[in-house]
């Protein structure tokens, strides 16, 4: 297993971006970010990350470039579909967040970790919050192995079949979707999102009026990819807010 998990880490630095001759540098400067982030206190560096400009002599890189490389290779590893909710990515102009396993806000050490990165969807990166899921402690040095997270579900470490089925009945006009965990991390993780994210879906893509309009804003989000939409995160935030009351 460590052995293939070295294998794995190795495929993506090689893939970490996606211009050829930028690799190598791009593995120095990933490795200075994540040497940064393990050592103490921990750092969380992915806003450092996103700010990347470096000017070698052979040009530009940037971290968005750094941060589009990490999503296709974590989309492969996903077979195109979103980490915890299963929607379908390909094809789609829907933005496409990069999700933090464990939230960099309680375990800063792990936000450039490999392991610790999963491709989602906005439904899933807002409902998610920055919950602590399970008891891995907040002063672990070493990313944790699968066999650590017996409370919640890990999108890369585990087989999403064996732990959470789904079905999703759509017509043109409306849509069902239901989630039931058949392990404790499966339930774990129907309880703690995937519940809120089949409330929401019921209750935009039945909703004549909203679907569309929710359809446009993710259209535009996707297009506005890396800018600040602070009244429009906040209207997300509210529509939020208003499924976790319904369900209540
Ligand atoms: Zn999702």
């Amino acid at each position: 297993m460590l052995a293939e998990m070295r294998r794995e880490v190795e495929l993506y630095l090689a893939a970490a971006h996606g211009t050829k001759k930028h690799v190598p540098h791009t593995r120095v400067l990933l490795g200075r970010l994540w040497s940064r982030s393990r050592t103490h206190p921990y750092a969380d560096v992915w806003p450092a990350l996103d700010a990347i400009c470096e000017v070698p002599p052979r040009g530009t890189i940037h971290g968005a470039a750094i941060k589009s490389a990490f999503r296709r290779r974590l989309l492969e590893l996903q077979g195109g579909q979103r980490c915890y909710c299963r929607r379908w990515l390909v094809g789609t102009a829907y933005a496409k967040p990069i999700e933090h396993v464990l939230p960099r806000r309680h375990y800063p050490q792990f936000s450039i970790d490999f392991w610790n990165l999963a491709v989602a969807c906005t439904d899933c990166n807002s409902l998610k919050t920055d919950d602590v899921w399970g008891t891995i402690s907040f002063t672990r040095r070493r990313y944790p192995r699968a066999k650590d997270f017996t409370e919640a579900f890990h999108p890369r470490f585990y087989r999403y079949d064996d732990h959470v089925r789904y079905a999703r009945l759509e017509t043109n006009l409306s849509s069902v979707v239901m989630f039931t965990g058949v392990t404790a991390q499966g339930m774990h993780l129907c309880r703690s999102l995937l519940h809120r994210i089949a409330a929401k879906e019921t209750l935009v893509k039945n909703n004549p009026d909203l679907a569309p309009a929710i359809e446009q804003i993710r259209n535009f989000e996707s297009k506005a990819e890396g800018l600040r939409l602070t009244r429009l995160d906040a209207f997300g935030a509210a529509l939020d807010q208003s499924i976790l009351r319904l369900l209540e």
